[in-house]
């Protein structure tokens, strides 16, 4: 079978058991998916057995485990059967779940990987989506993840783990994304917790379904379990989880991943700049004003940016509005006291904001942005023809589809008006 077609499993295979988080009993059974399906969730439990899309647009939360949401409805810890999937190149698939959360099983990949085997693959001789890495990239995220990615023509992922406890320590290794490498050295390695975590987490309402048959516990000073199935079990069910959490792309990854500390939060912030990269490779950018055109649904006399000056992905943008007395606005407000009204400023700021959050949608040209709420919006000074507002907008918060932004605009550098917005990217 050609690496580079898509392919799906050809019958349908169910795992069964409970989630590690969510302690509730599931069945999910993978079904053949027509090419372009991509990875999706149904909850075949509630009214209308909603869909989620495995996409990055979906991810819901990555606090111990990588969720998905499309509204109210949530999958959890969806990583192990997306790594399973990855490693199989299994691109289009049904998963069809009976529950809030797949099964943890022994807290491996291995039940997975193992269906997917049982059930075969069946090449459809459409062409994957594949996201070759060309120029080095490094991602780092606050809370101490850090990544570079260089060329390569497969995966390969380096990866550092360093945990303070006599029992792991530091631990480092490189793994080939291959289905024989991915069986042999990462599949059997198990999901692990810390005793001293398990009461906060219970609490929380988080690893009710943990147990020593799913998860390799540490107290203090040791390992509770039997036996370790690997001396690095730690390190490759890591490595294991990143897998699982690049799958959110859609697209088969190519090139060398040497991550420090991974963790879910960093592993789909690394998705998102692989993707990002990959969309501005393929001219899908949104930096220059007629991408902006085409992706704001405005028009004059709503257009109220210039020109984008710095854009970050999934960080920041700097816009300009550059202020003429021939503004329509400047007619009636106020016919012998021109000054801009407040809340186009904050208007530009949102648009500059939405370009921002745009960006992050996988079809910006098919995706608006919804305002839902502002906070602390303050106008410092008047804004009048001549000026040039510089609006500087930077992502604070991102929870699925909702994004919190705060921006502040600049006139000869200083601060007009500023603000924070919370808005959804939804398909048109
Ligand atoms: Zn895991």
């Amino acid at each position: 079978m050609s690496p580079d077609t898509q392919k799906t499993v050809l019958r349908s295979v169910s795992v069964e058991g409970i989630g590690v988080h969510s302690g509730e009993p599931a069945v999910l059974t993978l079904r053949p998916a027509e090419p372009d399906t991509g990875v999706r969730f149904r909850r075949v439990d509630l009214d209308g057995t909603p869909e989620i899309p495995a996409d990055l647009a979906h991810v819901a939360a990555t606090d111990l485990g990588t969720s998905l949401c499309e509204g109210d409805v949530r999958v959890l810890t969806v990583e192990h059967v997306l790594a399973a999937l990855a490693a199989h190149r299994v691109d289009n698939v049904m998963l069809e779940l009976s529950g809030p959360e797949p099964p943890i099983r022994d807290g491996s990949f291995v039940a997975y990987f193992d269906a997917i085997k049982e059930a075969g693959l069946t090449d459809q001789g459409v062409p994957a989506r594949i996201v070759e890495v060309t120029d080095p990239l490094e991602v780092r995220v606050d809370s101490g993840a850090s990544y570079v990615v260089a060329a390569n023509s497969n995966l390969r992922i380096s990866a550092t783990i360093d945990f303070e406890h006599p029992a792991i320590g530091r631990q480092f290794g490189t793994f080939d994304i291959t289905r024989q490498a991915f069986e042999s050295e990462l599949a059997t390695a198990r999901t692990f917790g810390f005793k001293a975590d398990a009461e906060a987490l219970h609490e929380r309402g988080l690893a009710l379904g943990a147990s020593l048959e799913n998860t390799v516990v540490l107290d203090d000073h040791r390992v509770l379990n039997d036996e370790l199935r690997f001396p690095d079990e730690f390190l490759r069910h890591k490595v294991g989880d990143l897998v699982g959490d690049l799958a959110l792309l859609g697209a088969q990854v190519r090139g060398h991943i040497v991550a420090d500390r991974p963790s879910h939060e960093g592993n789909v912030a690394l998705a998102r700049a692989l993707a990002g990269q990959d969309r501005r490779k393929r001219g899908n950018g949104v930096v220059d004003i007629q991408r902006i055109m085409k992706c704001l649904p405005h028009r004059y006399p709503m257009l109220l940016i210039d020109k984008i000056l710095e854009f970050e992905a999934e960080k920041r943008i700097v816009g300009i509005k550059n202020v003429t007395i021939n503004e329509p606005f400047f007619q009636g407000h106020f016919p012998d006291h021109p000054i801009m009204p407040g809340v186009l400023l904050i208007e530009a700021m949102a648009q500059v904001g939405g370009l921002l959050l745009m960006e992050s949608a996988e079809h910006p040209e098919d995706s608006v942005v919804y305002f839902m709420s502002m906070d602390r919006v303050k106008w410092r000074k008047p804004v009048v023809p001549g000026d040039q507002v510089v609006f500087e907008v930077e992502l604070l918060q991102r929870r699925g589809t909702v994004f919190r932004i705060g921006g502040v605009g600049k006139v000869d550098g200083e601060v007009v008006v500023e603000g924070e917005l919370t808005a959804k990217v939804m398909d048109k």
